[in-house]
């Protein structure tokens, strides 16, 4: 017997090693085998996925296509027809050349290909289980590949537990086919999730690359992005930039339109990140995120786009120029907009004509109106109704053990007290023995704090989180009580969301209306709005929705809400009054009043302190009066 201790692992588990790097997730997936399928030349792209790639991963195209021999090498470690030698690594243009994602994928799923090249007859079919070819057939196929993967981590059972729920998988799998979708404008591509077309992006009709881009942004986004599209451009020698930056005023709380594609591939950088947004910097409120689709073309020598196994990362010989070039072009890009507001006003009413559909709304000074929409048709028009379309039953019982839950599980998962609000008992008194002569005893200070003399000391109160604590307990009584308050609006909004975003509306529609939203679908991703949270009046709706929705989807990634408390905290969160408000005395006082009317006044529904609380024993203490 030998004494020889080490063995070479056989190659299906060094694949399936290997495999953890490139397919972590069924997006990691779909970006290989779209990118593989723009690299063949496609100029249509099918994917389809069932159950978010737990099921199946398809994707086809109409691309050049693998010979047999191809057809089975193109599985092997380190094989691909991207690269000779580590000298091509630097010339290299195309989306993959490690030459391992095909052999990951045939590692940890089971796979078919199929492919016909246009100058063969017949293509090739190949069946693959555990990184072993099971067969090999002619048959008859269409030119170009589709490749299935089914059952993905069916043999590794580790990771298939570790993929989170149907909804967090398939947002990547939509994240990934968006960046794809936006990077290459020119190519058609479809989304297919459980035998529903979700998206289908028509080829770019334009041979000009921002014409285009602007269409697919459209297709995408929707119509009323049109009218949020700043373009951007600049030849530096060392860095073409081109695509958009979104118009100040229509940037969100919450990180979501940030696309830099280099050299046509997504990527993320911090540090050209930065360089945007001081860019956008006196032009933004404190908080916002700027919104661009920027492509950066630099000479791929001087890049390095391999030091992160899936190549969303990557390192720039000269980074500083680049950030310099970029921060400057975005700047005059967003003066020349900004230099003649009337100007640009009636521009963009120009343009935004062409795009009217026949569901869209259309402005007129004041009020929205739908053409579509029938007043009279579904009975109430305006004034403050309470909310009782999900009375029935089951729902209720729902909610009640939702919020009794609620009230319990709060006081569990408190953060640890360091502040202790102990004033809810002396400062009730107080602003109820002297309501009205009280009226002196709250300053405002910075916009931000409100401060508040008690008996003993004084409160600094934070005036967003008490807002926001205030109004997130009366969305979630009103739901438990099946009475949120609905201000029902005169002409009805409809608002258009991305694919994405739709899906989450439609998910989420009972914990939309049982808050208050007066909301119904109204076909192709778009949702009419009757009524909306009482209080909530003075947002345009489409933009509160929209940010409702984006805290909602970070929410679920950071956090295991209920869907009802997500929604009722990111509404809370949208709707609180920021930094920077000026309050009266008056607002000061009913706010006060209504926060330590609340069960939990203390700290924020996401669980930071809402107020301190100064003793003047401890002011006496620094000021070494004792
Ligand atoms: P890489 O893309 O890094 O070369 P992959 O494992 O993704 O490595 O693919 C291996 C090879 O298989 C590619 O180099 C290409 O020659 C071939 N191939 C993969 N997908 C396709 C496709 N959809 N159409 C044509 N050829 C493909
Ligand atoms: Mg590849």
């Amino acid at each position: 017997m030998s004494a020889d201790i080490i063995s070479v692992l056989p190659d299906a588990v060094a694949n399936q090693i290997a495999a953890g790097e490139v397919i972590q997730r069924p997006a990691s997936a779909v970006k290989e085998l779209m990118e593989n399928a723009i690299d063949a030349g496609a100029t249509f792209i099918r994917l389809i996925v069932k159950d978010a790639g737990r099921t199946l991963i398809q994707v086809v195209d109409d691309g050049k296509g693998m010979s047999p021999t191809d057809a089975r090498l193109c599985f092997e470690r380190h094989a691909t027809s991207k690269i000779r030698s580590a000298e091509d690594l630097w010339r290299l243009n195309t989306m993959g050349f490690r030459g391992e994602a095909l052999a990951s994928i045939a590692a940890v799923a089971q796979v078919e290909l199929k492919s016909r090249r246009e100058e063969d007859t017949m293509g090739t079919v190949i069946h693959m289980e555990g990184s072993q070819i099971t067969s090999q057939e002619p048959c008859a196929a269409p030119k170009g590949t589709s490749i299935s993967m089914k059952n993905l981590f069916y043999n590794v059972p580790a990771r298939r537990n570790f993929l989170k729920s149907d909804g967090v998988e398939f947002r990547h799998i939509l994240e990934e086919f968006e960046r794809i979708a936006f990077a290459n404008p020119i190519i058609g591509f479809s989304l297919y999730h459980n035998g529903n077309e979700m998206y289908r992006l028509e080829a770019g009709t334009t041979e000009e690359a921002r014409a285009s881009l602007r269409q697919r942004i459209l297709a995408l986004y929707g119509s009323p992005f049109n009218q949020r599209l700043v373009p951007v451009d600049e030849d530096a020698g060392i860095v073409k930039i081109s695509g958009f930056v979104i118009k100040p005023e229509f940037a969100k709380k919450t990180r979501g339109e940030q696309f830099f594609f280099l050299n046509k591939r997504f990527i993320r950088n911090a540090y050209l990140h930065h360089a945007v947004q001081t860019a956008f910097e006196q032009l933004l409120p404190a908080g916002n995120f700027p919104g661009y689709f920027i492509f950066l073309d630099v000479d791929p020598k001087t890049i390095d786009v391999n030091i992160h196994p899936t190549k969303t990362e990557v390192k720039f010989e000269d980074e500083r120029s680049i950030y310099a070039v970029l921060r400057s072009t975005v700047k005059k890009s967003l003066g020349q907009y900004n230099i003649s507001p009337t100007l640009d006003f009636n521009q963009e009413m120009s343009m935004e004509i062409p795009y009217l559909s026949k569901d869209t709304q259309i402005r007129q000074p004041e009020i929205k109106v739908n053409p579509e929409f029938n007043p009279f048709k579904s009975g109430g028009n305006s004034g403050v109704v309470s909310h009782d379309k999900f009375r029935e039953g089951n729902n209720q019982q729902n909610w009640e053990t939702m919020f009794s839950q609620h009230m319990h599980k709060r006081n569990e998962d408190l953060p640890p007290v360091e502040v202790i609000p102990d004033v809810q008992t002396q400062l009730h008194p107080e602003s109820n023995d002297n309501p009205v002569s009280e009226s002196s005893s709250f300053w405002q200070l910075h916009e931000r704090y409100i401060l508040s003399p008690m008996k003993n000391g004084f409160l600094v109160i934070d005036q967003q989180r008490a807002h926001e604590r205030v109004l997130y307990e009366n969305y979630i009584q009103g739901i438990a009580r099946q009475q949120a308050e609905t201000q029902q609006k005169l002409f009805p909004d409809t608002v258009e969301f991305t694919p994405a975003d739709a899906q989450i509306v439609e998910s989420q529609l009972t914990a939309l209306q049982s808050i208050g939203f007066d909301i119904h679908p109204f076909g192709s991703n778009t949702f009419v709005v009757h009524g909306i949270p009482a209080g909530t009046e003075k947002f345009e709706t489409p933009q509160l929705l929209e940010e409702v929705i984006a805290t909602f989807k970070e929410n679920d990634q950071e956090l295991h809400l209920k869907p009802l408390e997500n929604i009722a905290r990111s509404l809370a969160r949208r709707a609180a009054v920021k930094p920077g408000k000026h309050l009266s005395t008056a607002e000061m006082q009913s706010l006060v009043d209504e926060l330590f009317g609340c069960e939990q006044p203390g700290f924020c529904p996401n669980g930071k302190p809402v107020f301190v609380n100064f003793p003047i024993e401890e002011i006496d203490k620094r000021l070494k009066r004792s």
